[in-house]
């Protein structure tokens, strides 16, 4: 895992040269202003804060005020050390969005438990986030967040003007595959297609778990030809492919694909664009399977 980074913001040097060296096991930024506090959590990304209260110019309650007043910074951890220890200090620290409070002068092997223990907290908020957002089992995003991100991606194609399209991929009588090898057996399948899914996806497409072995991918900046052309791969690469039960036993599936691409003229949402794609995959289930179709 990635090294965290660590901003202390302190206006005494002598206070920034014992946190950096106490804090050596992680990559630590520091600052002797608010001001420069401010540019650099913007500029770099910073894990936690450190911050001292009484600076000339910014006070720490104001740079915290501005870092949960941003987008982008509120959800750094801010721990403020500090040498005022009135009780109304400490509230106004909590007040304007700190998670911790140490007193100066402090006590550096405390400080560093508080740090860990903020940090992992930190960690332990991210999983929680995308355990919401995945599907446990192909660990692709899952309906919910294909809902909330399909939204985002339209509103992004039709300010840039550029095409979205749209993947719907459903297992083949994926119902024979339980029935001959069992649900385990299913569920080998349906992971390995959704890595098969990573691989030939491009950086910027998504693709989600849209139900039990029915998946959608939405490709950004993608025409209808272009994701044709990703729905083909797809669908060739899923045909080459097997799992493998035993040296003498394969498993082999197909997929059926349908595709469309967002008509901006009278779409606000991507409800219609998929219904297009749902339209298609039941066109292409109709004539046979393991084949991709398109509805204009
Ligand atoms: P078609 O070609 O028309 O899509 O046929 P099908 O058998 O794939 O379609 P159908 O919708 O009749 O059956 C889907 C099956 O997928 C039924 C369900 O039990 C199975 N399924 C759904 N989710 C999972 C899962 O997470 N694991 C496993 N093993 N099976 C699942
Ligand atoms: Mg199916
Ligand atoms: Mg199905």
């Amino acid at each position: 895992m990635k090294n965290k980074t660590i901003l202390i913001v302190d206006d005494t040097i002598a206070n920034l040269d014992v946190l950096v060296e106490l804090l050596d096991e992680y990559d630590v930024i520091d600052a002797t202003n608010g001001k420069d506090a401010l540019e650099i959590v913007n500029e770099e990304e910073v894990d936690l804060i450190l911050l001292d209260i009484m600076m000339p110019v910014m006070d720490g309650y104001e740079v915290c005020k501005r870092l949960k007043s941003n987008e982008n910074t509120k959800e750094i951890p801010v721990i403020f050390i500090t040498a005022k220890t009135d009780e109304e200090s400490i509230a106004k620290a909590y007040d304007v969005g700190g998670s911790d409070y140490v007193r100066k002068p402090f006590l550096p092997k405390e400080l560093l438990s508080r740090v860990k223990k903020e940090l992992k907290l930190q960690d332990v908020i991210q999983e929680l986030k995308l355990l919401a957002l995945t599907d446990p089992l192909t660990k692709l995003y899952n309906r919910r967040f294909f809902i909330d991100a399909s939204q985002a991606f339209l509103e992004m194609a039709k300010r840039e003007k550029s095409p979205l399209s749209l993947l719907m991929i459903d297992i083949d009588k994926f119902k024979n595959i339980n029935d001959i090898y069992g649900h385990q057996i299913g569920d080998e399948i349906i992971k390995l297609l959704a890595n098969i899914m990573l691989e030939v996806q491009r950086k910027s497409d998504m693709s989600c778990r849209y139900g039990g072995e029915e998946f959608v991918v939405l490709l950004p900046q993608t025409s209808l030809k272009e994701a044709q052309y990703v729905a083909q791969k797809l669908k060739e690469t899923v045909e080459t492919s097997h799992f493998e039960l035993t040296l003498k036993q394969k498993v082999t599936f197909t997929i059926s694909v349908g595709v469309s691409t967002v008509n901006f003229k009278n779409e606000i949402n991507i409800e219609k664009a998929l219904k297009r794609a749902d339209d298609a995959l039941y066109k292409a289930k109709e004539n046979g399977r393991n084949q991709i179709r398109t509805i204009k």
